[in-house]
């Protein structure tokens, strides 16, 4: 058996226990597009820390996860939500919000170019945003 199944068990128990803390952190709702009453995922914000934290993830619905997970399947019109997550008080969210509008503005949406533009995130918010990809 690889190390390499192990340690994704381990990830994987270690994420689920964070259900709890994500649920009260985004009051249900998910933390990208703002929707509820929607099953909502965990999401390990990329560069992956050795050890997983809560502050590592993010708490998505299936529709904006599939599209982090694969940014061929972006619908642009999917993240005018990022005109709040953006400012999200999680640096998780920022960071994957910024990912997905930098996205999105490459695209050619002008809506998209123009909230990149007036953007600000913190130092290190931003460093940890250009750091995968
Ligand atoms: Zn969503």
């Amino acid at each position: 058996m690889s190390t390499g199944f192990k340690g994704k068990f381990y990830r994987q128990n270690m994420l689920a226990r964070y259900a709890k803390d994500l649920v009260r952190r985004s009051r249900s709702h998910c933390e990208l597009c703002g929707k509820s009453g929607v099953k909502l995922e965990v999401h390990e914000v990329p560069p992956l820390d050795e050890e997983p934290s809560v502050e590592g993830c993010v708490f998505i619905c299936e529709g904006c996860h599939r599209q982090v997970d694969d940014p061929r399947k972006i619908v642009p019109s999917h993240w005018r939500c990022l005109n709040n997550s953006l400012y999200s008080e999680v640096p998780a969210v920022q960071v994957i919000a910024f990912r997905m509008l930098r996205h999105v503005a490459g695209m050619g949406e002008h809506w998209a170019e123009e909230l990149m533009e007036y953007a600000y995130l913190d130092p290190e918010v931003e460093e940890w945003a250009n750091a995968a990809e």
